[in-house]
């Protein structure tokens, strides 16, 4: 069964929430690592649907912003016209997740929906790749065992930017009204817990977290 008018493909139409009410997840899946978020989305009983031209968009309940290479992903959503729509749709509220190049592409240089200046491979050749188990505000149940590739971190950010977890001082993990964004991938590892808070944000004034 494919659902939605667009080129997106709706992966599990059976997954169903505790609840009984099915959660549609889009997934960004113009480039980068969309399938294993794909996996998580299903892991927690959720419908993930791929995400490529705006009308893939429509009746979603979350948004997740892959890794991958922000300048591929850039050009392909400007190609799609999608800006407009993601921005739409984090301005109604809805829950979103951005890991590594998602999170620079919510940025304040990016798609403008995050108060935020994202540093693109900011840890430097020495550290092109590390894993480390990270303490993350509002996560219970332990550390994070967080992959970082090629990782950015948030160089700068304003005040209703919430910082829940950092490496040698630098914002790692960040959280706006109902968007969390964060440097590394959990899906790599199969760590849920990020997707879980994510999906779980709203605002509760309904206001846009654009950033100004
Ligand atoms: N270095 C990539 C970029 O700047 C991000 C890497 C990733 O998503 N793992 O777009």
């Amino acid at each position: 069964m494919v659902e939605g008018s667009g080129n997106g493909r709706d992966v599990s139409p059976q997954a169903k929430r505790a609840d009984g009410r099915v959660a549609l997840v889009g997934i960004l899946a113009l480039q980068g690592d969309f399938e294993a978020h794909a996996k998580i989305i299903e892991a927690l009983g959720h419908q993930p649907r791929e995400v490529r031209v705006p009308a893939d968009l429509e009746g979603l309940d979350g948004l997740i912003m892959p890794g991958g290479e922000s300048t591929v992903m850039t050009l392909g959503i400007e190609r799609e016209g999608l800006a407009e729509p993601i921005r739409e749709l984090v301005g109604r509220g809805t829950p979103v997740l951005g890991t590594c190049a998602g999170l620079i592409m919510l940025d304040r240089n990016h798609l403008g929906v995050l108060d935020v200046v994202a540093a693109r491979n900011a840890f430097g050749r020495q550290l092109h790749s590390f894993e480390a188990d990270l303490e993350i505000e509002g996560i219970e149940g332990g550390p994070v065992h967080a992959v970082f590739i090629r990782a950015p971190w948030v160089a700068e950010h304003g005040a209703g930017v919430e910082v829940l977890a950092r490496v040698d001082d630098h914002p790692v993990a960040i959280r706006q009204g109902n968007v969390v964004a964060i440097s590394f991938h959990p899906e790599l590892s199969g760590e849920t817990r990020l997707h879980e808070l994510a999906l779980a944000l709203q605002t509760p004034t309904g206001r846009p977290v654009r950033a100004t």
